[in-house]
């Protein structure tokens, strides 16, 4: 595996005549850079404009006074070990050995990151529900392994065609899983789209991986970021799924402190083992003075990151609402997210086809920036042919930055 390998499947391999094998930045890095040149509402890359509990950063600040400045050990410290074990008992009833099976990650990405280097190589698939969080394609490529994307569902089922939705696609990832399949890689609460999967969705899953003895790496670092009183449930509370489960989350999106960086992984000790093998030589440990920090935030002793975090779904809930109205009010379709970050929105019915390239003049013509859903999609694949028009806004910016944003879209109605 080389680096334009990753490129290619991360699909930055500029391919236009005269390009010469030239490398693209990634759309987010495009699209940002747009935003700091024009001066555009950033509505492109997911992350709060306002810190996480001043507390929680207190702690780092006093861990980092008081010398926790070297190394951490490699499995994390264990008073994040404990916390992260008692919060996976906590909310999910799920017990973890926090000495065994209880591994800490430079975020979710090195989590994820380790576990498909670890699990899968040539000859071997990765399935994952597409669009997916763009690092999954790469480290598949990395690992050497083949990507697999199945394609959410469209669907409009409640009589509204105008009312969008996304949902699994059980037959659609039937169709991609097979004896190659090493690893499925499931997101939920999912980015882009905000779908949560269904207890239906998951047993679906958990057959298909049973029947073909693959191991799914869960993605779940939106779990707490719900709305309308969706749930999250771990694929791992699942029959049987514990042992073939590795279940990954991260302090980011939680606490919204999402440069932190730290992660973690739970599952099984043997499972556990073979992520811990190849994290310690990415980056062996990270974040020694955020390790702690972290690890009170889940302990949560006082109950204040609880509130926090019910605050900040209940605005999340608030700030999506208005942007969804927004868009539907610009003639933007909608598909209602239940979770996480994003709002994805079909620019058809605007007379757009091509999300990208609505993307790349957004900020000229209304001043909002936004990235295109094709970008979480492999080149040529069906959803990439099905989501062309869609584009992806973040709600995670302050009220006053969403309504400038959705009072700039309103421009394009007209
Ligand atoms: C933000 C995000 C991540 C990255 O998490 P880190 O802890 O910052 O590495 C992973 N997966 C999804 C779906 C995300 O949205």
């Amino acid at each position: 595996m080389t680096w334009r390998e990753v490129a290619a499947a991360a699909g930055l391999l500029a391919d236009g005549p005269g390009d010469g094998g030239a490398v693209r930045p990634t759309i987010f890095a495009e699209m940002s850079a747009l935003a700091a040149r024009t001066g555009a509402v950033n509505l492109g890359q997911g992350f709060p404009d306002v810190d996480g509990p001043a507390h929680v950063v207190e702690a780092a600040r006093a861990a980092l006074a008081a010398g926790r400045n070297q190394y951490a050990p490699g499995d994390g410290v264990p008073e994040l070990r404990r916390a992260v074990a008692a919060h996976q008992e906590r909310h999910y009833g799920l017990t973890w050995d926090p000495d065994t099976e209880v591994l800490v990650t430079t975020g979710a990405t090195e989590a994820i990151a380790a576990a498909v280097l670890a699990l899968a190589g040539p000859g071997d698939d990765v399935v994952a529900l597409e669009p997916a969080y763009d690092s999954y394609a790469a480290v598949t490529a990395m690992a050497g392994a083949r990507f697999r994307p199945a394609p959410l569902a469209l669907r409009s089922d409640a009589g509204d065609p105008a009312a969008p939705r996304f949902a699994l696609d059980v037959a659609a990832l039937r169709a991609v899983v097979s004896e190659r399949t090493r690893v499925i890689l499931l997101n939920t609460p999912h980015n882009p789209t905000g779908t949560v999967l269904t207890a239906d969705d998951l047993a679906a899953v958990a057959r298909l991986a049973t029947e073909v003895g693959a191991v799914v790496v869960t993605d779940e670092v939106y779990e707490h970021l719900t709305f309308d009183g969706a749930v999250h449930v771990p694929l791992a509370t699942l029959p049987g799924m514990a042992e073939r489960t590795l279940t990954v989350s991260s302090a980011g999106k939680t606490l919204s402190l999402t440069g932190w960086k730290v992660g973690w992984v739970t599952g099984p000790a043997p499972l556990v083992t073979a992520v811990r093998t190849v994290k310690q030589f990415l980056t062996y440990t990270s974040g020694a003075p955020l390790q702690p920090a972290v690890a009170a935030a889940l302990a949560d002793e006082d109950g204040r990151v609880a509130a926090y975090v019910a605050g900040l779904r209940a605005s999340l809930a608030r700030r999506r609402d208005l942007l969804a109205a927004g868009l539907r009010a610009a003639g933007f379709d909608v598909a209602m997210p239940a979770g996480g970050y994003f709002v994805v929105a079909d620019a058809a019915p605007l007379g757009f086809d091509d999300g990208a390239r609505l993307c790349r003049e957004l900020p000229d013509r209304v001043g909002v920036v936004a990235v295109p859903v094709a970008a979480f999609c492999q080149a040529g694949s069906p959803a990439a042919a099905q989501l062309r028009s869609w584009v992806r806004f973040t709600h995670v910016k302050r009220d006053d930055v969403v309504a400038e944003g959705v009072r700039r879209l309103a421009r394009l109605a007209g």
